[in-house]
């Protein structure tokens, strides 16, 4: 579904429909979050996470919270791989040996 900030999100939704007035983010949330307001898919990096990487074994999980001296709002993304364990260089080029994984068969397909 779009957000409110115009991207493609599999985590969100709305319902305006019949006098409704429903938006959820359905992302896994880190236990320290702050509750989710629809102006954060604003700041949120998921859409592009989701956009650059297409790996199913990819685990997200968001915190939303206040910055530094409680001015600002972020959306921080922790992402782990089920197969690998923990993202830990750019989530949107996902896990380094599921990449090395697909180019492996990548080339023996080729060969
Ligand atoms: S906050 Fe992020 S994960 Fe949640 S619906 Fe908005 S864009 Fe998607
Ligand atoms: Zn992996």
């Amino acid at each position: 579904m779009i957000t409110p900030a115009g991207a493609e999100c599999v985590y969100y939704y709305e319902d305006f429909a019949r006098g409704a007035r429903r938006q959820l983010c359905r992302v896994p949330k880190d236990s320290r979050s702050d509750s989710w307001g629809a102006s954060d898919c604003l700041r949120c990096p998921v859409p592009g996470i989701l956009a650059a990487n297409a790996s199913r074994r990819l685990d997200i999980r968001v915190r939303f919270r206040r910055g530094r001296f409680g001015v600002g709002r972020r959306a921080e993304a922790e992402v782990w791989c089920t197969e690998h364990g923990p993202v830990i260089s750019d989530p949107h080029v996902g896990c380094p040996e599921c990449n090395a994984e697909a180019d492996r068969l990548l080339r023996e397909a080729l060969e």
